[in-house]
């Protein structure tokens, strides 16, 4: 598993209450690849995120990360970038300000350099120098996902980038997230809507009640399965 980015393998995780919010979960993201987590709301997408965040426990199972297995404080998370709960931003500072002292605050100064990178990937523009206060929902979520991309990680992980988005910023979001899987990295992103991962994701993993119920390239899935279809849209 040395080169891919994620394995999971029969990952289950049981809250403290004893409810069971993922069970039996195995999926792969292979370099190249951007994979859509797709499920209804409590299908256990945003739990699946955060354990392999190392956010939370995981109740069994396995995951490895470039091959190194996730346990707590792993090395390996620094080639992970996520986006899983929206940042709080410090509203009297700059979007490029706030970029500035994430990095700053998490030790990794040199990230510094590929700030105009991060920015063009996320198409934040000349509006980076205006304050958090001034900036949309839609923009502060993009900075968000500018913050994730910041250190190029080869996984990005993002939760729901999409949410609070208007059609135009979701347009730019696909082609953002298609050109970041280029080079190698891999994107794994989840999302409640079919239409959205069939537009944005070469491949999909659909889950419910915390449980996959199907998996593989997306053309497949949305051409193959009705039951998909009718689990997964128009939920909301
Ligand atoms: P959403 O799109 O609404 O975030 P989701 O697919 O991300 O949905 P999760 O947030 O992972 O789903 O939640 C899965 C299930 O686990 C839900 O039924 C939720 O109520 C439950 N759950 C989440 N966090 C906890 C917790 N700390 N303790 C107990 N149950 C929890």
């Amino acid at each position: 598993y040395a080169q891919t980015p994620l394995v999971v393998r029969q990952l289950r995780k049981e809250y403290a209450d004893g409810f069971v919010a993922v069970s039996n979960v195995d999926f792969t993201v292979a370099r190249g690849q951007v994979v859509g987590l797709l499920g209804p709301n409590g299908a256990g997408k945003t739990t699946t995120l955060r354990v392999l965040m190392g956010l939370t426990q995981p109740s069994g199972g396995e995951i490895f990360v470039f091959g190194h297995r996730l346990v707590p404080g792993s090395p390996v998370l620094s080639r992970l970038g996520a986006l899983v709960e929206g940042p709080g931003f410090l509203p009297h500072l700059s979007g490029l300000e706030n970029l500035k002292a994430y990095w700053r605050a998490t030790g990794r100064p040199e990230a510094e350099a590929r700030l105009d990178e991060a920015i063009e990937i996320a198409g934040l523009g000349d509006s980076i120098h205006r304050k958090i206060r001034k900036y949309s929902h839609g923009m502060k979520q993009r900075l968000a996902i500018a913050q994730a991309m910041l250190g190029l990680p080869e996984l990005l992980v993002l939760d729901e980038p999409t949410d609070g988005l208007d059609p135009p910023q979701i347009a730019e979001m696909r082609r953002v997230l298609k050109r970041y899987a280029t080079d190698g990295r891999a994107v794994l992103v989840s999302s409640h809507l079919l239409a959205e991962v069939e537009q944005t994701c070469t491949h999909a993993v659909v889950v419910n009640k915390g449980e996959i119920v199907a998996s593989g390239p997306v053309e497949e899935i949305v051409g193959d399965s009705p039951t998909v279809r009718l689990d997964v849209s128009d939920v909301d």
